[in-house]
């Protein structure tokens, strides 16, 4: 089974319905977070998988609310008497993610985050294509902040995620005819996800890292007027969707 589930559809406030930023891949027997902000490796086990399952950690850049949990993640697999972390973990992210996860290890004591049994190995990955596990992937430079989004295929579909991101020539050229696409819809305005919807014709737009309400029927109603073919949806902590 292939599925991309989101973990956390929220941002740095904190809520009740949305956990910080977090989309799980299942791509056969891989599993791949992109991001891991507050709350989300909970999340991770209300999906099923319990945190020693991940072996592939993909950060987007290096704000709080996309990486907080790598904390609790790193911890657990360390010292959990129930599940420890037998295999390795893989962490890639674009350059300075190095220096993050040796801060922490350095901020806690390796001790608090490893063991001898298994690696974590850290890949700081330019803006091309790299792969996990055999699998594909691109990473694209997505403004603010040194945020890099990801894009892949499967089974002939295409999937962009972009962790955060500012409206612009970039995020259309992106999300441009792929499939479905996790947007940051928090920092841009709702005329701007009408544009990105118009401009990149994604099929599916899945709304995300949300600061606010989105009426997504309004969104769409606006978006199809101006010749958009495709569906734009809000998303929600734990909704999944089949990569087929
Ligand atoms: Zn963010």
């Amino acid at each position: 089974m292939s599925a991309l589930t989101l973990l956390g559809t929220g941002t740095c406030q904190i809520e009740h319905e949305r956990r910080a930023s977090s989309v799980l891949l299942e791509l056969d027997n891989t599993l791949i977070l992109f991001d891991c902000g507050h709350g989300v490796v909970q999340r991770l086990l209300e999906a099923g998988v319990q945190h020693c399952q991940v072996q592939h950690i993909v950060l987007s850049h290096f704000h709080p609310d996309h990486v907080s949990d790598l904390v609790p993640l790193l911890h657990a697999g360390a010292w959990s008497r129930t599940h420890p972390r037998t295999c390795d973990l893989h962490i890639y992210g674009p350059p300075g993610v190095k220096q993050l996860v040796e801060g922490l290890m350095q901020l806690f004591g390796p001790s608090s985050f490893g063991q001898p049994s298994y690696s974590v190995l850290v890949h700081e990955i330019a803006a091309g294509p790299f792969a996990i596990g055999g699998h594909s992937f691109e990473s694209v430079s997505l403004l603010p902040a040194g945020n890099h989004g990801i894009c892949f295929t499967w089974a002939t579909r295409r999937y962009a995620l972009t962790g955060d991101s500012s409206f612009h020539a970039e995020e259309i050229a992106f999300l441009k005819d792929v499939d479905l696409a996790v947007v940051d819809s928090g920092h841009i305005e709702d005329t701007e996800i009408v544009e990105l919807a118009v401009a990149s014709q994604a099929k599916v737009i899945v709304c995300s890292h949300l600061y606010r309400q989105i009426n997504a029927t309004q969104l769409q109603a606006q978006a199809v007027q101006r010749g958009y073919k495709g569906t734009i949806i809000v998303g929600r902590d734990l909704m999944s969707f089949m990569l087929a």
